[in-house]
């Protein structure tokens, strides 16, 4: 919990900037032409944040397909690979089959159930710091402020006429983040094939079309969403910022502009506390507009275009610093602590004065909503793992010929004709044992082979490959039922302990 800290006279000079809020109201017309914000660069600890997340999410996205994982001989050694031509997802240790992607299915009502939990505690967390959108678009003004300067300097060129300056500059940024651009849509198709072997053929012209086709959709989505449209894509085209607000409850921690401590804001405090009037932490430096992504004035209240980046709370907190005053005039804060601040510093007349403002504590976090979300969460991830770990690896399915249904042969016995589906999900050769469980006195064999058999039979099958085979099962005279009787495929894997059933009916004419 702060305390709230007397008025000192020893404050530095703070720069106020002339900025208005681009969603202003006073300012909107029906069809809003796009105002261009110049975001000044913040410092503090959730820019050091956003640096740190923005690091790690590009290394993953640009590490990941070259990472590798040792399958054996007979599967692909890249430890995150969709395998679209063999119909396979490899996630390391993990090789999902297209009749598994109930857990692909499950993977994303994980990542919905998350997204909730994550919003419910800390409102657009998500877009604020790991949303594609967010990083690039970051990444992208980085590499502007690194040629062009930071927020004034780039205003500044951006009204300059067209000289060689100006247009050395433009070329350098635009040339950069198309090589962003590029290396993020290159990145993507390594997902789908072995990276280096498509890098090579992607380089020598060699590669699919497709791969040239994905590589310039994403790279010219890149160059535009994150280079041109940036706030307006969370603004206009993301469905998110309308379906947060079911997930917000009074005690979501959002990125909140404490008036209770900050009006009446005034540009002159010091002069103004001197006559006796009555003042608010606010200098009015606008310092928090001018940092904003989305270049709104966080002072106007919770607005759809915030994506709780956290900027502005960096910003005014280094001004705080620099007025003598308690950090968190801008700061995470629950609707229910906002309200109960707001009715301190009205009953006691005066907020700065009084008010006390509460810290984050465990109490934000565990209650029910996110107790509930991280429950189903748990749940949903604790099933999949179960059945990840109890997986079969092995399946058998039998079809009976149709036409015809049985034939009677030479001696009076009564055959049947199956195609068995044999499935090895493990990437080395397996040998199996097929047997006939059920229907007395039958035997089964090869369709072509004549030896009219046995009781079992002994089929290899290749690594991660479905085999198919045609049987003959045949019954004799004296122990054939007539119609229908049912009876079971088994299969065995001879050097393991795992098996399968398939069940079966057999047909024999009415007596
Ligand atoms: S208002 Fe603050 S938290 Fe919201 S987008 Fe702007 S800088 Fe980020
Ligand atoms: S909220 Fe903070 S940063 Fe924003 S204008 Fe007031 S003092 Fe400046």
């Amino acid at each position: 919990m702060n305390a709230p800290v007397p008025q000192t006279t020893n404050s530095a000079p703070v720069e106020t900037f002339d900025v208005e809020a681009v969603n202003r109201r006073s300012r909107q017309k029906l069809y809003q032409a796009r105002v261009k914000v110049f975001p000044k660069r913040a410092q503090g600890f959730y820019r050091q944040l956003k640096w740190v997340i923005m690091a790690v999410t590009l290394g993953i996205y640009w590490i990941t397909p070259w990472l590798r994982w040792d399958r054996g001989p007979y599967a692909p050694d890249q430890a995150v690979l969709v395998d679209i031509g063999n119909r396979r997802f490899y996630f390391f240790f993990i090789e999902i089959w297209p009749q598994e992607f109930y857990y692909v299915a499950g993977l994303l009502i994980m990542a919905g159930l998350g997204l909730f939990l994550v919003t419910s505690v800390a409102g657009r967390a998500w877009c604020g710091y790991t949303c594609p959108q967010t990083v690039w678009t970051d990444l992208f003004i980085w590499v502007e402020r690194l040629i062009e300067g930071d927020r004034n300097a780039r205003m500044k060129l951006d009204n300059a006429p067209w000289g060689v300056g100006k247009i050395a500059k433009r070329v350098a940024v635009h040339a950069t983040w198309l090589l962003i651009a590029v290396a993020t849509g290159g990145a993507w198709i390594f997902y789908f094939a072995d990276a280096p072997t498509l890098l090579g053929d992607f380089v020598t012209l060699e590669a699919d079309p497709i791969a040239y086709i994905t590589v310039g959709v994403l790279t010219a989505t890149t160059y535009v969403f994150a280079g041109f449209m940036r706030e307006q894509v969370c603004t206009y085209m993301c469905p998110w910022p309308r379906i947060q607000g079911a997930m917000l409850d009074e005690d979501s921690l959002l990125v909140t502009y404490n008036d209770w401590r900050g009006e009446p804001r005034s540009r002159h405090q010091k002069k103004a506390a001197a006559e006796g009037l009555d003042v608010g932490d606010c200098v009015d430096c606008a310092a928090c507009v001018v940092v904003c992504p989305m270049g709104i004035d966080i002072r106007d209240g919770d607005q759809l275009e915030c994506i709780t980046c956290s900027m502005c709370i960096d910003a005014c907190n280094t001004v705080m610093d620099k007025v003598g005053r308690p950090q968190g005039l801008i700061s995470y804060t629950t609707l229910r602590d906002y309200n109960a601040h707001t009715a301190e510093a009205k009953a006691a007349g005066r907020s700065t004065a009084t008010a006390h403002q509460r810290s984050i504590g465990v109490s934000h976090i565990v209650r029910p909503r996110t107790l509930l979300y991280f429950g189903l969460w748990s749940l949903i991830g604790l099933a999949m793992l179960v059945s990840l770990l109890m997986r079969d690896r092995l399946d058998i399915n039998a079809i009976p010929d149709r036409n015809p249904l049985y034939v009677t042969l030479s001696d009076g016995s009564i055959r049947n004709g199956y195609t068995l589906k044999i499935l090895n999900m493990m990437a080395e050769p397996r040998s199996f044992e097929v047997a006939l469980d059920g229907l007395n006195g039958a035997t089964m064999w090869f369709a072509g082979d004549d030896s009219h058999g046995a009781r079992a039979i002994a089929v290899d099958v290749e690594p991660d490959r479905l085999r198919e085979i045609k049987v003959f099962v045949s019954q004799p005279a004296d122990t054939v039922s007539s119609g229908l009787t049912g009876f079971d495929f088994t299969v065995r894997d001879l050097a393991g302990s795992e098996s399968g059933s398939a069940a079966a009916d057999f047909y024999a004419p009415e007596n």
